[in-house]
């Protein structure tokens, strides 16, 4: 299992910064990301020192130049669970598990509404990452309720297993790529609850076309809500919940940027990457 001394969830602002101190620092760094973040739909920055005029996605692209360039590994890939194991965090990396010694939540605000009733069926016929449960549904019925092109390609994956994969839309997006066995439904979801419990009826997901019966609903969004990600997790609706030097609940665990509070802007960002990064090293120095 890889190992590192730091995962940083997502690559914004926020993460880049503390990812450079990291590696200052000469800890080792991986940051896992799944899209630009609120940068990329910026238009024209022009209260970030130094760069003005340059697009959001153009100043993303350096930011993330740099941290590659300093040292820390990228992976453009979704963290869909963290866990405390003492010492490490365990973390759902794509496919792939990883432990870090700390972790940093750099992942911003934009996250899909929740459904009603989802988060209460989490890991009892609820998975947000079809790579890691697919196994547990070989040749039982699923559903994907899908937000983008990545949800497509993991639908293709579950129809290789499943015994039938219903999927629905939950944002308008590319389906044309989906596999000829995976049954294309153009109902909305509205809600997901238990089933009866019989075989392929282990929940229920309600449409604005009626209810649909399967052993597993996949939800697969770019992002997790920060409490589902990580069991313990305080968070309010300011953000996560952190002192001055943005450490959480957890033991090392820190926020920075968008995802700690306001004000929600790039230069605030970068300085909690850097206050997050500080407060981190000084804490592994503890471990060591
Ligand atoms: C339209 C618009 C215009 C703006 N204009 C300005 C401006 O002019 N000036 C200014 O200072 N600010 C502006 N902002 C705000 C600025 O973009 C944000 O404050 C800043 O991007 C926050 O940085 P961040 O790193 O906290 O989060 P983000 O930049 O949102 O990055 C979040 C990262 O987390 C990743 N992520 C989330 N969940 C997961 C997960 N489970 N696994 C892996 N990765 C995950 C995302 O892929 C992304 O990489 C604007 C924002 C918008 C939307």
């Amino acid at each position: 299992m890889a190992t590192y001394d730091v995962l940083i969830v997502g690559a914004g602002p926020a993460g880049c910064s503390a990812a450079l101190t990291l590696r200052n620092r000469d800890k080792s760094v991986l940051m896992a990301y799944t899209g630009d973040g609120a940068m990329g739909l910026a238009e024209k920055m022009n209260n970030y020192p130094g760069l003005r005029g340059k697009t959001g996605r153009e100043m993303i692209e350096l930011f993330r130049a740099e941290a590659q360039e300093a040292g820390a590994e990228l992976r453009k890939e979704k963290v869909s669970q963290l866990l405390s194991m003492g010492d490490t965090f365990s973390a759902i990396v794509g496919s792939e598990i990883v432990s870090a010694r700390a972790v940093i939540l750099t992942v911003g605000t934009a996250r899909g509404k929740e459904l009603p009733g989802e988060k209460e069926l989490v890991g009892r016929g609820v998975s947000y990452c079809a790579t890691c449960d697919a196994m547990l549904y070989r040749k039982r019925p699923v559903i994907v309720i899908g937000t983008d092109e990545e949800s497509v390609e993991e639908a293709n994956f579950l129809a290789g297993l499943a015994s039938r994969v219903m999927y629905l839309c939950e944002k308008q997006h590319d389906v044309s790529a989906l596999d000829e066995r995976v049954e294309r439904s153009t109902a909305k979801p509205q809600a997901i609850e238990k089933g009866d419990g019989a075989p392929g009826q282990a929940i229920r997901v309600i449409t604005d076309q009626g209810a649909v019966s399967a052993d597993c609903a996949f939800v697969l969004r770019p992002t997790v809500a920060p409490g589902t990600l990580l069991p313990g997790l305080e968070t309010s609706n300011a953000g996560i919940v952190h002192t001055p030097d943005l450490r959480t609940n957890v033991p090392r665990v820190y926020v920075a940027g968008d995802a700690a509070g306001a004000p929600r802007q790039v230069a605030k960002a970068v300085g909690d990457g850097c206050v997050a990064a500080f407060s981190c090293v000084e804490d592994l120095k503890q471990l060591s």
